[in-house]
């Protein structure tokens, strides 16, 4: 900080409704023990009441005051579910599985999850035909409603975190209304739906709902001092690392730090950076145990967070938004917030989707303020000026009306409705629906704007669990022969990167991969990393990794992945072939479904996207970054100062024309203005 630290503008005291239980207490306290000191706890006989009474339901509690780990729970030792399953959807995967572990626990099956309580999460299925509740992504909850639109297999269905709007959470919203409805008028077993949420707007869910009952939760509530910076902090990842070290070397050493940053790359580099200060010499203050937190992290490193440190450690939690409300970690007395958060964003006006890093709005900060207050008076250090908060946002815009719809579109087309006459609760611009419609028809998955059927590819792109533009470049392996290294490539890429770029590294880290660095870009060099990691033995495979700055677990991860997608190949009967070593077929199988993310060199360095004419740079990171071929597919846009590609693959104008020619004459153009 340059002016000697955060300074108090202004304290605030909030008002949290959080009661004092798991008070920082290194005893073991016995896991039922816990649940009973839960402020829900004492409500749970009026809260089944209210539910046996209502087939809506919604419910606002405070984070931290059991509603995702009880409420199941409760309704199953009721047996309110009746023979049919609890589902409990959850926003992000982390929570979903997290959060069933511990009830898994909580419920004592002598297997752990799996059995009674179960959770299931993209490519990953952890249940039995006798697990009674559910965690599952919202994403998957809408796959099974592709197969069963009545949800039959379900008594009763939990919409967490509903505040969260995901575009998943959007339609199930519609698509859950549906089947109460359906299942009422066709006198099946009927279907009850609970809404839950730590903040929400009540009376706009309400009004959606039916207007149906409300219901609050309430508990205790602690202060927590509220400091803001004096300055900006363009650097806020090294502004959040300084306001660590200052808390810790004067606070006791058994109150937790949680730190929100934006991402896996960001939080590593953040975790290790406080690591090693931690263990200099000169720097004062107990040892520290840094958790990180983040999507696709391994369930066995999840559970560490839970976890109290040992005596004189502090622990520091570096987490995702995932903490702000999925996810409760007790022992938090500091906050330090970036004010960042990463978000998918789709510009109509430019076509591109990108993963963005952006301000959050004030409703989040002040969730992310009060994870500071749950036990005791806490403290939260805000790496921005207090005019910075007066500018962000009040509350988050949902997904639907930023993100891009295709995924949507055909989904509900899966279903037979039409987006355009779907029950949102909030509308999507009708520019974002046509603009979904245009690209699934240039993918071939429907034949005009209006249609309310897909065609036969549409119906097979649907079986994927992927975006439609990666679905339809599993399909076209056929024609280009090389299935087995399109899988490859469509896994790598729905994790997260395994490269590990370390800034002070970074020379070292291309050196070491040398080998199979590939001049036709990111997407044969992923290829030939993976390939020489299948073939080494297991016990070979994490040193390899390590020596050429490899994320171990983000290689299995896609070799998971992997798996998964080769089962929906199989099941559609598409042959399972390899086109060798040579690069063209694969990289034109890329182009059959990303043909709308082609740029083209413009001048030194610069390039222009086909379909939006938006100027673009490369990436620093793709290997191809120096070199200034002429066509390149993306498969990633990122907004820094600057905007950039990142995911490149070198392509041919030719190929472009024969794959999509009407496409490819309209849009490639032969003088390079903007
Ligand atoms: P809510 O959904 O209302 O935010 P939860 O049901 O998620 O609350 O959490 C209730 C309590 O259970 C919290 O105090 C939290 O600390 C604790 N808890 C949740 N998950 C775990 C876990 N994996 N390990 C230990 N405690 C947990
Ligand atoms: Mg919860």
């Amino acid at each position: 900080f340059n002016n000697g630290g955060p300074t108090a503008r202004k304290k605030i005291a909030l008002n949290l409704n959080v009661q004092t239980n798991n008070f920082k207490n290194k005893n073991k306290v016995s896991i039922q023990e816990q649940r009973r000191k839960l402020p829900i706890f004492e409500k749970r006989n009026k809260l089944l009441e209210l539910i046996r009474r209502h087939n809506t339901l919604i419910i606002l509690g405070e984070t931290g005051s059991g509603k995702t780990t009880q409420i199941p729970q409760y309704i199953n030792s009721a047996r309110l579910q009746n023979n049919g399953k609890i589902g409990i959807t959850q926003p992000r995967r982390v929570a979903a599985i997290s959060v069933a572990m511990r009830v898994a626990q909580e419920v004592g099956d002598a297997v752990g999850v799996g059995e009674t309580v179960g959770y299931t999460v993209r490519f990953e299925d952890v249940t039995s035909p006798r697990t009674k509740i559910k965690y599952l992504t919202d994403g998957m909850l809408l796959r099974e409603a592709m197969v069963d639109n009545l949800l039959m297999e379900y008594t009763f269905i939990i919409l967490d975190e509903a505040h969260e709007r995901t575009i998943h959470t959007d339609v199930l919203f519609g698509i859950v209304k549906q089947a109460q409805k359906a299942r009422e008028e066709k006198k099946l077993r009927p279907l009850k739906i609970l809404i839950m949420s730590a903040t929400m707007d009540v009376d706009h869910f309400s009004d959606y709902f039916n207007n149906c009952r409300a219901v609050y939760l309430e508990g205790r509530t602690y202060p927590v001092n509220v400091y803001y910076t004096l300055t900006t902090h363009e650097d806020y990842q090294t502004a959040c690392v300084a306001t660590f070290f200052k808390i810790h070397q004067q606070a006791p050493w058994d109150h937790d730090v949680l730190i929100f940053l934006t991402g896996q790359e960001e939080i590593e580099a953040v975790a290790q950076q406080i690591r090693i200060l931690s263990r200099d010499p000169d720097v004062a203050g107990p040892s520290v145990k840094v958790c990180p937190l983040y999507a696709s992290q391994p369930t066995t490193q999840q559970i560490t967070v839970f976890q109290p440190a040992p005596e004189n450690t502090r622990k520091v939690i570096i987490a995702t938004n995932v903490a702000e409300t999925s996810i409760t970690i007790s022992g938090i007395r500091y906050v330090i917030d970036s004010g960042m958060v990463k978000a998918r964003t789709y510009h109509p006006a430019t076509g591109l989707d990108m993963l963005k890093v952006q301000r959050i709005s004030q409703e989040q900060s002040w969730q992310r303020t009060g994870r500071a207050g749950r036990e005791a008076e806490g403290y939260c250090y805000r790496i921005y000026t207090r005019s910075q908060y007066e500018h962000m946002q009040k509350s988050t815009i949902p997904e639907i009306q930023r993100a891009n719809l295709s995924i949507v579109v055909i989904q509900l087309l899966a279903l037979g409705i039409h987006a355009a006459s779907f029950d949102f609760m909030d509308k999507p611009p009708k520019d974002s629906i046509l603009a979904a419609f245009e690209q699934l028809k240039l993918l071939g998955a429907v034949e005009t704007v209006d249609s309310r059927t897909l065609t036969t590819l549409g119906k097979k792109m649907v079986q994927f669990p992927l975006d439609p533009r990666f679905s339809k470049i599993l399909l076209s392996a056929q024609e280009y022969g090389c299935l087995e290294e399109i899988l490859t490539i469509v896994s790598l890429l729905s994790g997260e990167s395994i490269f590990l770029n370390p800034s002070s590294k970074r020379e070292q880290a291309m050196t070491s991969r040398q080998k199979f660095l590939s001049p036709y870009g990111d997407h044969i060099t992923l290829l030939n990393a993976f390939r020489v990691y299948n073939n080494l033995g297991s016990n070979s495979q994490r040193s390899w990794c390590h020596e050429h700055y490899l994320n171990m677990r983000n290689m299995s991860y896609a070799a998971q992945v992997r798996t998964q997608l080769l089962e929906v190949c199989q099941r559609l009967k598409l042959p399972i072939v390899s086109c060798g070593n040579d690069t063209e077929p694969v990289r034109k199988c890329l182009l059959a479904g990303l043909f709308m993310n082609v740029a083209e060199l413009h001048k030194e360095k610069q390039y222009i996207t086909l379909d939006k004419r938006q100027v673009v740079n490369i990436h620093p990171s793709s290997v191809i970054h120096g070199q200034q071929p002429q066509f390149v597919l993306f498969t990633e846009v990122v907004q820094t100062s600057k905007c950039y590609l990142r995911g490149l693959t070198t392509i041919e104008s030719q190929w472009l024309y024969d794959i999509v020619p009407d496409y490819a004459r309209s849009h490639i153009r032969f003088n390079k203005d903007i």
